[in-house]
């Protein structure tokens, strides 16, 4: 990178970091003004230095802010510095994290997190996992090693039988994405009712799996959320991997959302029976707020990860043992560094560190229901052991709201919904912030609904 460029990136970089802290939400450019506000269309021509500085300034200002105290519109946000760091390394010495040749050392981190993660989890030696390009890659990569493993004749040739899935109706969309990627086909998914709190409902799953195999089916795969996009409700995970041992199913926890908590000792316990499962995943972009995408994925049977991803070539793998080799078990062939961003963190904060950051997420969003349960203009629709905080202010329509704090450069917030009722969802996944975050988020937010409703 040449000295022109470097000082770009640190100028555009410092201005923008000052002007996040007066404009944490940038005012959004419509859709249909995208084209002329900004100079974006490419020319036969070359783009003088000037012009080229200056295209690339209001893009870079005029982007959504999703790393600032008034971002709370996904599962992710903040921008935890020493991962950001790690992050900007990586990208600088781009290496392909498929062997130890090309990716030395960086491997060993990769291989470090791994091991660290599935101490934690309760797994035994026979574990393993790598990282995956995000968590709905996690996901297919364990529902490919559960019918891999259910039926190993699949990998060559191809899906004969009718296979079924199992996973909540309040499951993340990749599950049915996923089931036809992998030839099962998203007819074949069974959405499990969940009850009033969005958890699976484990006596309807096992009435599904036993009306299946009497009507012929071959049940393969269960999956687990540990964490819901809206409600962050947890399935049982003791009860489910009971159920798959019983039926001879592969239970896989997709713990993206929560899978982190595992670093908290106060919280850990939330996902419990982890250790029961198969696989399971998480997203460490999420809770831990390192730059997307961080995702792992892990199973307690190592030979199952090789046994469905493992091909040989020759001309790539060279020299080192498999697991100096992770490019055997992956999907793509390059794999970006997406280990260094954690590792950066992680070494720098320890495990406790990055335990205090989930209870600080878990502090704001008692402080958020605390605030809501005692103000009767707010009703609650979640309850108490999630991240994500779900209400309604005053019967407002909660699409309507969410649009305005947009329009007004407020707040992004995004909104939900749970059988029939629709509200905001509020989530509490940047350990950066603080009580007054919080509270100036209810500010702006009736002081919003007082100006428009
Ligand atoms: C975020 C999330 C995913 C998807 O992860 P991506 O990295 O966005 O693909 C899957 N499942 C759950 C429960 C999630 O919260």
């Amino acid at each position: 990178m040449n000295k022109t460029d470097l000082n770009l990136f640190n100028e555009l970089t410092k201005e923008l970091i000052e002007d996040e802290k007066n404009h944490p939400v940038v005012s959004p450019i419509s859709i249909n003004d995208v084209f002329d506000k900004l100079n974006l269309e490419l020319d036969i021509d070359p783009c003088n230095e000037q012009a080229f500085t200056q295209a690339l300034r209001s893009l870079v200002m005029n982007t959504p802010r999703t790393a600032t105290k008034k971002f709370f519109n996904q599962l992710f946000g903040g921008r935890n510095s020493k991962s950001t760091l790690g992050e900007l390394l990586s990208v600088i010495l781009n290496n392909s994290m498929y062997t130890y040749k090309v990716g030395g050392p960086m491997i060993a981190i990769e291989q470090v997190i791994i091991k660290s993660i599935i101490k934690l989890a309760g797994y035994n030696e026979e574990a393993h996992g790598t990282i995956s390009t995000g968590g709905s890659m996690a996901n297919y990569m364990a529902l490919i090693m559960a019918r891999d493993h259910h039926d190993k004749e699949i990998k060559l040739n191809g899906v004969k039988n009718n296979l079924t899935i199992y996973t909540s109706d309040q499951s993340h969309y990749s599950i049915n994405k996923n089931a036809s990627f992998a030839g099962i086909g998203r007819s074949n998914v069974r959405y499990i009712k969940t009850n009033d709190a969005g958890e699976m409902r484990v006596d309807e799953l096992e009435k599904q799996i036993l009306s299946d195999i009497d009507k012929g089916y071959q049940p393969v795969f269960i999956n687990a959320t540990i964490g819901t996009t809206v409600l962050g409700a947890i399935d049982s995970l003791e009860e489910i991997s009971d159920i798959g041992s019983r039926f001879k199913i592969w239970v896989h926890a997709d713990a993206a959302f929560y899978g982190s908590m595992l670093f908290s000792e106060k919280y850990r316990d939330l996902l419990k029976g982890l250790h029961l499962t198969d696989s399971f995943c998480m997203n460490a972009h999420k809770l831990l707020s390192t730059p997307i995408s961080c995702s792992l994925i892990f199973t307690k049977h190592k030979s199952c990860l090789y046994y469905s991803f493992i091909s040989e070539a020759n001309y790539l793998f060279q020299g080192e043992s498999d697991d100096w080799n992770p490019g055997k078990i992956s999907f793509q062939c390059g794999r970006r560094n997406d280990a260094l961003k954690l590792w950066t963190l992680w070494k720098s904060v320890g495990t406790s560190g990055l335990g205090e950051m989930i209870d600080q997420e878990f502090y704001l969003a008692d402080l958020a229901r605390e605030y809501i349960r005692s103000n009767d203009n707010y009703t609650l629709h979640n309850f108490d052991n999630a991240l994500t905080i779900c209400f309604n202010y005053k019967n407002i329509p909660a699409e309507q709201l969410c649009e305005k704090l947009y329009e007004d450069a407020q707040i992004m917030v995004g909104y939900g919904q749970f059988k029939d009722v629709r509200f905001i969802r509020l989530v509490s996944v940047n350990s950066s912030n603080q009580k007054e975050d919080v509270l100036e988020f209810f500010e702006r937010l009736e002081a919003c609904a007082d100006k428009y409703f």
